[in-house]
């Protein structure tokens, strides 16, 4: 897409900005507001209940660059939820900007502002989503077993990685001596695998809510690194490709 908008003239380029404008202004008040009035099953970061929720309250806000028609735009959607299982707050945001020119796959990007630092399952294979989401039902609710459902998940990323060995430990130095993952993750995903053990075996303690932290950041740190970052880093290649074509 980009290739396309960079070989039509300068004018053509402005009424194609235009029509982006508007057709922006229709998708944010059509897409990013379509679940509004409707039940959303949500999984609360709270209580780790899956529910049907609905909006409380919502609201707009838009950033503007540059002059028209040249303009470029990021829009936010808050949107405020309240978890009928145990009645606490869940703040969401929608975010899409005109940055990201390629139309055709012109995402959405949706996470949690609060509770702050939780994860969003976006980008992730759906094996690997649905691993992950099964662990953080309980992260707030069985310690040991959320340990256990991360070192799954953790399983789950070595197979879709092609790891081989006979065990977590060998599949992971496997990825780690093919440059899927770098050394400090490996270290990080050997931490994860250490914690998994004690909360699969009680005489080797109790996973604590210390634990439940560091498995959460290192589990993030290494689904950002495989999945998510890629794709923003072909997304802004895309954009710099694009203005460095335009000079
Ligand atoms: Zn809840």
């Amino acid at each position: 897409m980009c290739r396309k908008i960079l070989s039509i003239t300068a004018n053509k380029r402005n009424n194609f900005l235009c029509s982006v404008v508007i057709w922006n202004f229709l998708y944010r008040n059509d897409v990013m507001k379509k679940n509004n009035n409707k039940e959303i099953l949500k999984l609360c970061p709270h209580c780790g209940n899956r529910a049907p929720m609905i909006v409380a309250t919502s609201y707009e806000h838009q950033i503007i660059y540059g002059d028209p028609p040249y303009t470029d735009e990021d829009n936010f959607l808050w949107s405020l939820f309240v978890c009928p299982n145990c009645d606490k707050p869940i703040l969401d945001e929608k975010f899409r900007s005109s940055f990201e020119m390629d139309i055709d796959r012109w995402p959405i990007h949706e996470k949690t502002l609060y509770p702050y630092a939780q994860v969003n399952l976006r980008g992730l294979p759906e094996n690997i989503s649905k691993s992950y989401e099964a662990a953080l039902k309980v992260r707030h609710i069985e310690h040991n077993a959320f340990a256990v459902l991360i070192g799954r998940t953790l399983e789950i990323i070595c197979k879709d990685k092609n790891a081989r060995g006979n065990n977590l430990f060998e599949k992971l130095d496997y990825l780690c001596e093919q440059d899927v993952i770098p050394g400090r993750l490996v270290e990080m995903a050997h931490g994860i695998r250490q914690l998994r053990n004690i909360g699969a075996h009680a005489d080797l303690g109790e996973i604590v809510e210390f634990d439940i932290q560091i498995l959460t950041d290192f589990t993030e740190a290494i689904l950002e690194y495989i999945y998510r970052a890629p794709t923003r880093l072909e997304i802004l290649q895309n954009r710099l490709n694009t203005l460095n074509k335009g000079e």
